[in-house]
């Protein structure tokens, strides 16, 4: 018998390989394929269903039928006779193996951009230090400003470009690999590479090819997914190849197929532990337990950072990242995936889970597959995420983000519930803002800034100017009392409030805004704005209070540094509030803090310490983001739920 793999998920280089890939005396010095039980990408080359034959070549032969041996039975491995060919590919022609890694590294020292591809996608590479070849990356995948992430050679390296912890270190080092986003801590580090922005993704090679490529190269390369914007993970050659000369000036590759695509995953470091903004590679798919048992279920998540999730008894299988699926590359993706995923798990669902926003894409597909249907509301589905990694039943829940619909037509995003995997009452939430400009004002923060100083009585020439001339036009309408969509999203609030700091007035990528305003905002501790709570089923807490007295800092010239913090501990103030009012009305103790605005490090441990100090017990992502990413496992634990007290009422009838 042949023993399986310890596990089918991607485990960095271990360090047994490592040592061996160093020294000059190991048949696999210098071998870029370099794996043993312990170690590889298991998962995104398929190992768990290729039926390959045992090793071939003499010398892996003997390893594999000696037993001890670290490859003992271990079909997967390789060496340089037998292994995969490196090649890259240039203007200049191909080059193969040792001529074509060189190639690669004397490109990347000159400041070139390289494709490089990894066991689950491809990575555009380019020197971190080197101001002018990043802004070239920047110019060439038109993506102005959203943050890259950086490979590092070691960890000494990510010390000298970032504040970490012994806790971080050690996340870092994780089989898994993660990017984590640390506070940047130097210039070494190119501006463009995480241009607005105080924190720097880094994260260290997974592989034997990265290894000496991050030994060889650059000691600190840009590692970002090679797709265009908005698009998943590229998973052939061919599509890799077409980048030459439009994206890259290379492409480095190697014949062993991608089978399952994984983006790397992504953490953001913070002193409570790592907060998740992505789970991908490494993490997917181990299974995560539901708290009960449900029939086989399918979820198929939210519009944006889309994932889709499988279950049954009482396992759940989330996928890898799948991607935005207004790209018709992601939507590909996820169809694809849904089969993958079925195959893998050997699920075959008899219900599908879904939002209630009719226009993603998701929702649609669902509604059409023939499967019978559990509409999840999306601010349900975040709580019902966050419950289940705590293991919790019921709790209030905290759910910011930018927008999901409600219920009641209406978009949501700054919600109060209280909830358990089977309902959900919305108890208060944040004042509506009204996006003027519909889709517009989602693009330019500036739009929403007036439409937040209007509502409260400031006078528009407090504004900093926008950089449209749209703007005396929409602020007549909105004086008139013209009617625009409305969204209670914590997001949307962030973004007016950045555009009236003058931080950030058009924004390039989601979540800018707010992510900006973050960076600017001190630590130190600050006055919270006032703010007034409006009674009522459900409550609202009014920020036109807020907004005057940012006003009034805006027009005294405070420092944007002191405002933005002010702001982040209203927020938190305004939450510790809210969830009075709630323990007041349903007695529950324990907070969940859902939607992607808890990605905001600051928020989160303001928001913890004013709601610990106050008696609560604060459940958070632990794993699984608490942005649109985590919405189908969620979707799962409502729809479970729901089905389970169905049948529970079936049985009683
Ligand atoms: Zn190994
Ligand atoms: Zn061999």
């Amino acid at each position: 018998m042949t023993p399986a793999p310890k596990a089918s998920i991607d485990r960095s280089i271990c360090v047994d390989c490592l040592t061996e890939l160093l020294s000059q005396e190991d048949r696999r010095y210098r071998y870029p394929f370099i794996q043993c039980a312990a170690c590889g990408p298991a998962f995104s080359t398929g190992w768990i269903d290729d039926g390959r034959a045992d090793p071939s070549c003499p010398a892996c032969r003997i390893e594999f039928e000696t037993p001890g041996n670290r490859r003992h039975g271990f079909r997967w491995i390789s060496c340089k006779d037998c292994g995969p060919v490196l090649r890259f590919v240039s203007e200049q022609g191909t080059e193969t193996q040792e001529a074509a890694l060189a190639r690669a590294i004397e490109y990347l020292h000159e400041g070139r951009i390289v494709v490089i591809k990894a066991s689950g996608g491809f990575h555009l590479a380019v020197d971190a230090r080197n101001e002018e070849a990043v802004q070239k990356l920047r110019r060439r995948k038109r993506r102005p400003h959203k943050p890259f992430a950086v490979m590092a050679r070691d960890l000494e390296w990510v010390e000298r470009v970032a504040f970490v912890s012994s806790e971080d270190r050690a996340f870092l080092d994780r089989p898994e690999r993660p990017i984590l986003l640390l506070p940047g801590r130097s210039a070494e580090i190119a501006p463009s590479v995480a241009p607005g922005l105080s924190d720097v993704g880094l994260f260290l090679p997974s592989s034997g090819l990265q290894v000496l490529l991050l030994r060889e190269g650059p000691p600190l390369q840009v590692m970002t997914s090679a797709n265009f914007t908005r698009e998943p993970t590229l998973r052939e050659d061919a599509e890799a190849l077409r980048m030459l000369g439009e994206l890259a000036d290379g492409v480095l590759l190697f014949d062993r197929a991608i089978v399952e695509h994984s983006d790397d995953s992504v953490f953001r470091s913070s002193s409570e532990g790592p907060i998740p903004i992505r789970r991908s590679r490494g993490f997917v798919p181990k299974t995560i337990e539901l708290p009960f048992e449900t029939p086989p279920l399918l979820a198929v998540g939210a519009q944006e950072k889309n994932t889709v999730c499988l279950a049954a008894g009482r396992e759940a299988h989330l996928s890898q990242h799948i991607g935005d699926l207004e790209s018709a590359e992601a939507f590909a993706r996820f169809l694809d995936d849904i089969e993958r995923l079925k195959a893998r798990t050997g699920i075959e669902p008899v219900a599908v889970a879904h939002d209630l926003h009719p226009d993603y894409r998701s929702t649609r597909w669902a509604l059409e597959s023939g499967l019978p249907t559990i509409g999840v509301q999306h601010h349900h589905a975040h709580a019902g995420a966050v419950l289940l990694e705590n293991g919790a039943q019921a709790a209030i829940a905290v759910l910011f983000d930018g927008t999901g619909l409600g219920e009641d037509g209406r978009l949501w995003g700054g919600e109060f519930f209280s909830a358990s995997y089977e309902s959900y009452r919305r108890l208060g939430h944040l004042r509506p803002l009204a996006l003027a400009g519909g889709g517009a004002a989602i693009r330019n923060p500036w739009r929403l800034a007036l439409a937040a100083a209007i509502d409260a009585g400031v006078p528009e020439e407090v504004l900093p100017k926008p950089p449209e001339r749209a703007f005396a036009a929409l602020a007549a309408r909105l004086q008139r009392g013209d009617s625009f969509p409305t969204s209670t999203g914590a997001g949307r609030w962030f973004d007016a409030v950045a555009a009236m700091l003058g931080v950030r007035q058009q924004v390039s990528y989601d979540g800018q805004a707010a992510a900006e305003l973050e960076s600017v905002a001190t630590t130190a501790p600050v006055d919270a704005y006032p703010f007034e709570i409006r009674a009522g089923s459900p409550f609202e807490i009014d920020l036109r209070a807020t907004i005057r007295a940012l006003a009034a800092d805006v027009a005294s010239r405070t420092p944007a540094s002191i405002a933005a913090a002010r702001f982040h501990e209203t927020l938190a103030r305004a939450i510790e509030a809210g969830c009075h009012l709630a323990r007041a009305k349903t007695g529950l103790g324990d907070v969940v803090l859902g939607g992607g605005c808890f990605q905001n490090r600051l928020l989160l441990s303001r928001t913890r310490e004013r709601l610990e100090a106050s008696g609560f017990r604060v459940l958070c992502a632990r794993e699984v983001p608490p942005n649109d990413g985590g919405i189908a496992l969620g979707q799962v634990a409502v729809a479970a739920a729901r089905l389970r007290s169905r049948a529970t009422l079936a049985t009683e009838a």
